[in-house]
Formats: structure tokens, sequence, C-alpha cells
């Protein structure tokens, strides 16, 4: 068990670069008037993932899923499995850039693309640094590919922290893994001292993820979902929560108020506009307890900061002022003027300064048709 303490306060699971302090419950300063309350850290989007990006639009599959598990089965599988190098490449520019064009500077990406594993975390983290977002990649190791594919998947996280990478050990989720897979997993995360990024309990496939996983979860892991996680559970780490995935797929509300565990906020690949999921976690959480305050949303929303404690170095300029919960949770349309990481402006005037936004897209839509023909 862990709590609120444990994570990141010191150094998040990437542990690279030091956390420099400050209130996290105070992303906006309240009190402060003028141009500052339109100022915030970058946000960070704790699960994404970026190769997502061109599944929108994609060609309906051979039969209307009825479950999580078919879900999984006729869409995220069959897309998976027929990305390359080219269309990921694409994919997580796009990605990076809708995220930069929402104030989101800080990405914790979870990928799997089964026939192309080879180099696919690097040609994320390219992607991400042309367009001027961080990124923390993972590789979902799984054995629904044979040992073959797991061990592939594991040496591709080796490959990339080995090379200096910002990144965790991925794990699809352990239900479709053999504790052989997993354990060696935990393994590879201890010798680097990062966390493992996994699902946990998103529907009842996963439903002995916590016997499982118990004696091996450290603080450093992510644990994206928690839908079906029992309150009392002895999973240490950050507890994602994924509000559109979780309405998307219909797989219930995580109820995430009630873990000991911190809990960040993610979009499950759904995009990374992260007002957007703070709008609906709280939404969400008012639906189960009316007296819930927006201030409670926004600190899930601020829990990436000890993950990607960079970001808080990072300087959003907003299009609305202040930028405090109980404005923001009302007020649509809120979009960012000017973007600094590192110190870098990567957004001006509403535009990306690195890239050609119109050109990305363009490509995009391309490398999406290439990747719809094969499904
Ligand atoms: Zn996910």
């Amino acid at each position: 068990m862990t709590d609120e303490a444990t994570v990141g306060r010191d150094r998040g699971p990437v542990g690279r670069g030091g956390a420099p302090g400050g209130d996290p419950t105070a992303p906006a300063r309240p009190g402060t008037s003028g141009r500052d309350a339109a100022v915030t850290p970058g946000l960070v989007c704790a699960h994404h993932h970026l190769y997502a990006a061109l599944a929108r639009g994609m060609p309906a599959p051979p039969r209307t899923p009825a479950s999580f598990r078919e879900i999984l089965e006729l869409v995220w599988w069959r897309l998976d499995a027929a990305l390359d190098l080219e269309m990921l490449r694409w994919s997580a520019r796009l990605g990076a850039l809708e995220a930069l064009e929402q104030g989101t500077t800080a990405i914790i990406d979870h990928h799997e693309s089964p026939s192309a594993i080879e180099d696919s975390l690097s040609v994320i983290a390219e992607a991400c640094a042309e367009v001027g977002v961080r990124v923390v990649c993972a590789y979902g190791v799984t054995d629904r590919h044979g040992p073959d594919g797991a061990r592939r998947g594991l040496e591709e996280n080796r490959r990339f922290l080995a090379q200096g990478g910002a990144g965790l050990v991925g794990v699809h989720a352990a239900f479709t893994c053999r504790d052989a897979t997993l354990e060696a997993a935990a393994d590879l995360a201890r010798q680097f001292g990062v966390g493992v990024h996994v699902h946990v309990c998103e529907g009842p496939d996963d439903d002995a993820a916590p016997v499982r996983l118990s004696r091996l979860a450290t603080p450093r892991w992510v644990l994206a979902h928690g839908v079906r996680l029992a309150s009392g559970h002895s999973l240490s780490g950050t507890i994602v929560h994924n509000p559109f995935s979780n309405l998307n797929n219909a797989v219930g509300y995580a109820q995430p108020a009630r873990f000991r565990n911190p809990v960040a906020l993610g979009t499950d690949g759904i995009g990374a506009d992260m007002l957007e999921a703070f709008r609906l976690a709280y939404a969400l959480a008012r639906t189960a307890d009316v007296t819930v305050e927006p201030d409670r949303a926004w600190r899930w929303l601020a829990a990436g900061w000890d993950l990607v404690p960079e970001a808080r170095d990072d300087r959003v300029t907003w299009s609305y002022a202040p930028m405090h919960p109980g404005h923001v949770a009302f007020t649509p349309g809120i979009r960012p003027l000017r973007v600094e990481v590192a110190g870098r402006v990567v957004l001006d005037d509403g535009r990306p300064t690195l890239v050609d936004a119109a050109e990305i897209r363009a490509r995009a839509r391309e490398q999406a048709a290439r990747l719809h023909a094969r499904l």
C-alpha cells in the first residue's frame, strides 16, 4: 500500500531531473490576478496511446463489439497489429501536436505495435521531440503473440532505457501475460530504477490482476484505470483515471476517490485534452457524490506533475483567466495561446513554432488511409 507522499514528491517514476517542489494543488495560484492568473504549468496526460491517433474514422469491425473484451479483439488488437513504423511516426506527430495545442506538454505513453516492435519507442520519442512535447515511453509487453513477442517487447523497453530514453517498462495487462513475463518486466524496471506502466482492472478479464501484481508493484508503477480494483487492494503505484475512455467502453466508473493511492488523469489514447479530462472527471465524480467540488479533480490533474516533474517548469498562457478549478469546470473552449517547454516557446499565438501543423495533419491522413486499408 502506498500513500500520497510516497510517489514522486522527491522523484517521479522516470526519476530524471528531480522534482522542483512547489504546491501541486495550486497550479493557478488562487488569489493572483491579471496575466498570471491565465498561466499554469504544462499539463500532463498520465496515460495515452499515441499510436491511436490514426484510429479515428477506421472501418467498422467485422461485427459490433458487445463487450470490453470484444472491443480489444475486434478494434485495438487488429489496429495495433497493422501498424508499421512510418504510420507510427505520423500518428505520434499528430498526437503530440494535438497535445501541444491543448496545453499538454508531457505525455506518459503506452505503446504496442506487434508487427513493428524494434525502435518503436525511439520513433515516438523523436516525434514528440520534433513537436516540442515531453514523452515518457513504454512498450506494452504481452504474451498475446507468444513467448517471442513478449521477449521482443521486453527487449525494446530495455534498449530504449539503456540508451537513455525517458521511459517506464510497459506491460499490456496481467490478463495477457504469464507470471514469468510479469516478473521479467518488474525486474527490468527495477534494474533501471523506473516503474511499470500497466493496465489494471479495466474490464472483467483482468480481475486477477491485483493478486498477481501485488508483490511486484512499487510506488513508481503507473496503473491505468482501476475500474474494477477493490477499494482495499494492496497495489502500490499511481492510479490513472481515464474518464472519457471508461465511458466510451462502458466499463463502469472507477470512483478513484476511494483509493489511498495517488490518482492522476489520462485519456487512454483519445487525444490529450486534459482540461476536458478534468471536466469529465469532475462531472463523473458528481454523479456519485453531489457534494464533490471541482478541486478534487483538479488535484488529480495536478498529480501528473509528480509523475513528470519537469512539466511543472513549463508555462502555458491560456485564453481565459483565472485558471481556477471552479472556473475551468464550467468554462468551455479554453485554449492555450502560448506554451513554453524547458524555456523554449513551442506554441505562440495558438500555433506550433517547431512544426507545420497543416503538414502533420495531411501526412497523418495519408498514413491513416494506409492503415485503414489493412484492416
Ligand atoms: Zn490504455
